[in-house]
């Protein structure tokens, strides 16, 4: 049964998705734009976002996880699609026979895709993916050589095309962080090495959103984007999803609950770790850490309610949390019903993910990404 959204919602723009990829592509006019709908398209929703995307031009699309790459073919999306998250045993077969190219960065790998084409009887697509120095997935440099020769061999072979090399930044939302000139540096040296032992690949990689909006020279012929997608910016040094000329696509809004009157001293939410300093009234936001709201904010977090902005009074609890909205509503009484804004766009002056990361000392991406599978999306 859905639930019918009155107690918190999340509000998905997919205008701004298709914006944003428009304004990204500006951005990077030689490249071909990757949407990365990994985690529900970072909590706003894989399909709908996945096709906004595609209308807006994107031209391929990126998942973590083979079953998220499998989610979107069932939902008939035939874009090029890359996967990049593996384990051994995984569903490579049912990749390879849905034309998703997966991501290969080492030699267990290779061999598993490999067997998985010749039980399908089809040509595998794979992309080599280069470790230039995130130290996370990706062939090291010194195991380079192998991988490589053993793909052009696969290739020789039939078992396998490669389609792409790429690689993934560690600081690129840190403009001028040193490591950044390394690895590209480090792709560069890698490329060339593929591109002279025979590999052809049609697409190379390694810029994400932040590379997109500040690093040009990592466009090559494909950036990788996720949160620039969905409006929200990188990092508070690149600047404000509206100085990067990007809108935020998702709205977290929540009815309140209950509005009461309570005296002085009055402790509140778990803990107490809120009190009253005078007789005040309380509004109940019916939106907790299950559905994503961060109890790391308790405190801290802000929400426009009542035409002002409010921050949460006291814990964060699992369903719940406190506003203090003093005797004087502001420009009009708050009562049960009205809408509480948690986080949006910021056009309207209520605040955005990126407030709620700093509350929460952590990163928009995550404030988005944690939107819990119980709150409804609704599409606009
Ligand atoms: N590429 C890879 C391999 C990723 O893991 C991610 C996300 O973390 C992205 C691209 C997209 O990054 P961003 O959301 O910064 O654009």
């Amino acid at each position: 049964m859905n639930e019918t959204p009155t107690r918190v919602y999340a509000e998905i723009d997919l205008d701004a998705v298709r914006d944003n990829v428009r304004a990204l592509r500006a951005r990077a006019p030689r490249a071909a734009l990757m949407a990365v709908v990994k985690a529900d398209a970072y909590g706003h929703g894989a399909v709908p976002c996945a096709r906004a995307a595609l209308e807006a031009g994107a031209a391929w699309l990126g998942t973590a996880t083979p079953q998220e790459a499998l989610a979107l073919r069932a939902a008939g999306i035939d874009a090029p699609l890359l996967c990049w998250l593996w384990t051994p045993g995984g569903p490579w077969r049912e990749a390879v026979e849905a034309g998703i190219d997966v991501s290969v960065s080492g030699m267990w790998a290779l061999r598993e895709v490999q067997d998985a084409a010749r039980a399908a009887g089809r040509t595998a697509r794979i992309q080599l993916k280069a470790d230039t120095g995130l130290g996370r997935a990706g062939c090291q440099p010194a195991d380079w050589a192998e991988l490589v020769g053993a793909a052009a061999a696969a290739e020789a072979e039939g078992t396998v095309r490669v389609t792409g090399i790429w690689s993934h930044f560690a600081c690129a939302d840190e403009p001028g962080h040193p490591s950044i000139p390394l690895q590209l540096t480090a792709f560069g040296d890698m490329l060339a090495y593929a591109e002279k032992e025979g590999l052809e690949p049609e697409v190379r990689h390694i810029a994400n959103s932040p590379a997109t909006l500040t690093l040009p020279e990592s466009h090559y012929d494909l950036v990788r984007c996720g949160l620039a997608v969905y409006g929200v910016s990188p990092a508070p040094e690149l600047g404000t999803s509206a100085e990067l000329g990007l809108r935020p696509a998702m709205s977290l809004k929540a009815s309140v609950a209950l509005v009461k009157t309570v005296p002085a001293g009055q402790g509140v939410s778990y803990g107490h770790h809120y009190t009253t300093d005078a007789e005040t009234d309380l509004a109940l936001i019916p939106a907790g850490y299950a559905d994503g709201v961060p109890r790391h904010a308790s405190g801290r977090g802000p929400v426009a309610v009542g035409g002002r902005i409010r921050h949460v009074a006291g814990r964060v609890a699992m369903d719940q949390f406190v506003v203090d909205l003093g005797r004087d509503h502001g420009p009009r009484r708050v009562r049960p019903g009205d809408e509480a804004v948690l986080f949006g766009s910021g056009e309207h002056g209520e605040p955005t993910a990126e407030d709620w990361a700093q509350a929460a000392d952590t990163i928009a991406y995550e404030i988005v990404t944690r939107i819990g599978a119980r709150v409804p999306r609704v599409y606009r």
